[in-house]
C-alpha cells in the first residue's frame, strides 16, 4: 500500500462530495493536496469520471513534476498546482473548479468585493480575476503563479472558472462552496443595477489578519485547520 494513501482517499472523497453537490462537472476541474514535510503533492488523474476514482487513480507528483506514483496521466494543471504551492507556503490544499455562478463572473470580469462576513474571513479581502491563459499551458502556470502571492484563499479565471485554497483540504472544500454562494449572490445584485455594499473596512481587516494567522500556522509547520 503507498505511505501516502491516506491523501488520495481524501481526495477522492472531497472531489465525489463535490461532484454530488454540483460544484465539478463531468470530468471538469481538478484537486490537489500538499504532502506536508517533502516537496510531493497527490492530484487527481486528467479526464477522469470523479465518481468512478479510487485512491490508486490518484497521481504522486514531486515539484519536478516526476510521477511517483499513479498509472494514470495527471491533471493537465498539475504544473499549476505545483507553482501555486511553491509560491504560497501557506497552502495546503488547492481546488480548481468550473462551478458555474463564479465562472459566470469571470465572463463579465468582476471581481467580487468583500461583500459577506464569512467571505472575507475564508476567501479573503476580495476575489479577484486573474487574467486569461490557455487551459493546461506553461503560461496558465506562470499566470497563476504571478497573480495569487496577496494571500487570498479564492480566485477567479477569466473564461475558465475558480481556484480555491485551504489550510485542509476540507477547507479548500469549504471555500468552493462559500465563492458559490457569494458568485449568486453578487450577480443576483448586478441584476439591479444598484450599487453592492461592503462589509466595513475595519470588519474586512480582522477578518483577513484571522486567515493571515491561520495560514502562518501552516507556513511555520503547525497544521493548522479551521479556526475562529
Ligand atoms: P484535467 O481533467 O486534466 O484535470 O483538466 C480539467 C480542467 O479543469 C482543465 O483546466
Ligand atoms: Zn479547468
Amino acid at each position: 500500500m503507498s505511505k501516502y494513501q491516506i491523501q488520495k482517499q481524501a481526495i477522492v472523497d472531497a472531489a465525489q462530495d463535490l461532484t454530488k453537490k454540483g460544484f465539478l462537472m463531468a470530468t471538469g476541474g481538478n484537486l490537489s493536496l500538499r504532502i506536508i514535510g517533502e516537496k510531493v503533492f497527490a492530484v487527481t488523474p486528467s479526464d477522469f469520471d470523479y465518481m468512478k476514482m479510487t485512491a490508486d487513480d490518484i497521481c504522486i507528483l514531486d515539484f519536478e513534476l516526476n510521477q511517483l506514483e499513479g498509472d494514470l496521466k495527471p491533471s493537465v494543471e498539475a504544473a499549476m498546482h505545483c507553482a501555486i504551492y511553491q509560491v504560497r507556503p501557506d497552502v495546503t490544499a488547492v481546488v480548481h473548479t468550473h462551478q458555474v455562478y463564479a465562472s459566470a463572473l469571470t465572463l463579465i470580469n468582476k471581481s467580487i468585493p468583500g461583500l459577506f462576513d464569512e467571505q472575507t474571513r475564508f476567501l479573503g479581502r476580495s476575489v479577484d480575476i486573474i487574467p486569461y491563459a490557455p487551459s493546461g499551458t506553461g503560461m496558465l502556470r506562470d499566470t497563476i503563479a504571478k497573480n495569487v502571492r496577496n494571500h487570498n484563499n479564492a480566485y477567479l479565471m477569466k473564461n475558465h472558472g475558480a481556484l480555491l485554497f485551504g489550510t485542509d483540504l476540507d477547507r479548500a472544500c469549504h471555500n468552493v462552496e462559500i465563492l458559490e454562494k457569494c458568485s449568486l449572490a453578487y450577480l443576483l445584485t448586478l441584476c439591479t443595477e444598484k450599487k453592492a455594499s461592503k462589509v466595513p473596512l475595519a470588519v474586512r481587516e480582522i477578518a483577513f489578519a484571522k486567515l493571515r494567522k491561520d495560514q502562518k500556522r501552516v507556513e511555520s509547520g503547525q497544521i493548522a485547520v479551521g479556526g475562529e
